[in-house]
């Protein structure tokens, strides 16, 4: 038995939490978690967001399944999950983005796998006020950390026989910054037989809601990668359905796209596919492959059909009736 930690987190977390682990009990997936909050919860309780008992738990296990924590707008503390990022060096934040299962959608020939640089950029933290009418926000990008993100998204291109590296910057416009990131990209594009494409980030917007089919794998920095993955979320029926993982060296935070969506919190209505692909992806990272295809079969077999979906993808199941639904299929 291996032991995850598993870090329900804020709003919806602890409901899709919830349904992960029915699932693994139900297939007797040889994982044990050991269960350390992070967020509002253990604020309230601890006055504190991330207890030690939570760096103590990442430290001894190096892997976690990770809901979303909830990070307040426009003031207030910085956000724990960029906090978490950094402490870690977990520099790979990597989104596959492809139909998990026969849902009506635009197109059908949506697969991507975007790398989004995750521990510099404008998330770097360099902000100031400097008057009531005006405030600094500082983007800092490296070429080493470039470097070793564009090679993780060209050294899975090549191993996993991928069309091409798409590398998306504002390189006309941010000259110093993403002029860097784009001369690095050209650098480390000569070591590899995968062919590299080149694309400002306003043309990927539009290009990817005309034409997704174009794409493969795709690296990025942190900003634009935040916000191209959930665009891609919206070609493949939402955010309830898009996984994610965070890589570092010698540790790995597997979490969803989406955030802690206050909205439908305690509704019950939640859709767990999302937190349930990314504890696939943890899965097969674990060696574990044979359980993530049993869990990836049963969502699309459940999800194809228009009678056994959740309220986000326009059906009438709660999360806990859709998870049963599944398991019946597993
Ligand atoms: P969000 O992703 O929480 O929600 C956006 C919309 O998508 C909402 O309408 C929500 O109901 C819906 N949605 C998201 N996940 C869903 C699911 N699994 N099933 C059904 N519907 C789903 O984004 P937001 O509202 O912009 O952010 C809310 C909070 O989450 C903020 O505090 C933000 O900082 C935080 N956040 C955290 C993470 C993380 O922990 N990694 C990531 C993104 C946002």
């Amino acid at each position: 038995m291996k032991t995850v930690t598993l870090i329900p987190g804020d709003g919806i977390g602890p409901e899709i939490a919830a349904a992960v682990k029915k699932v693994f009990e139900a297939l007797k997936v040889p994982v044990v978690f050991e269960e350390v909050n992070a967020g509002k919860a253990v604020f309230e309780r601890e006055g504190t967001y991330l207890p030690d008992a939570l760096f103590e738990s990442l430290e001894r296990n190096k892997i976690a399944l990770k809901g979303p924590i909830t990070t307040p707008i426009g003031h207030g503390f910085r956000s724990l999950n960029v906090e978490l990022r950094k402490k870690y060096d977990l520099y790979q934040n990597i989104r596959p983005i492809k139909p998990a299962a026969d849902l009506p959608m635009k197109f059908d020939d949506v697969d991507m796998v975007l790398f989004r640089e995750n521990t510099e950029d404008l998330y770097a933290g360099v902000e100031e006020v400097i008057s009531e009418n005006e405030a600094h926000s500082i983007k800092i990008i490296t070429r080493d950390k470039s470097e070793r993100i564009i090679r993780a998204a060209f050294d899975y291109a090549a191993a996993n026989k991928r069309r091409s590296v798409t590398v998306v910057t504002k390189a006309n416009i941010m000259k110093a910054t993403d002029g860097l990131f784009l001369d690095v990209a050209r650098d480390v594009a000569k070591d590899y037989d995968v062919p590299m494409k080149e694309i400002l980030v306003d043309n990927m917007a539009m290009q990817m809601v005309m034409n997704p089919g174009q794409f493969d794998v795709i690296v990025t920095e942190n900003l634009y990668g935040d916000i191209l993955s959930d665009l891609g979320a919206g070609l493949i029926g939402g955010l309830g359905m898009i996984p994610g993982m965070n890589k570092g060296k010698d540790m790995a935070i597997y979490e969803s796209v989406h955030g802690s969506a206050p909205d439908i919190q305690g509704k019950g209505i939640a859709n767990p596919t999302a937190m349930l692909l990314t504890s696939c992806l943890m899965l097969d990272d674990m060696g574990e492959g044979a359980s993530a295809e049993k869990i990836r079969r049963a969502v699309y077999d459940v999800l194809s059909n228009p009678d056994t979906r959740t309220a986000d993808l326009g059906g009438k199941l709660s999360t806990e009736d859709y998870v049963r639904a599944l398991i019946e299929r597993v």
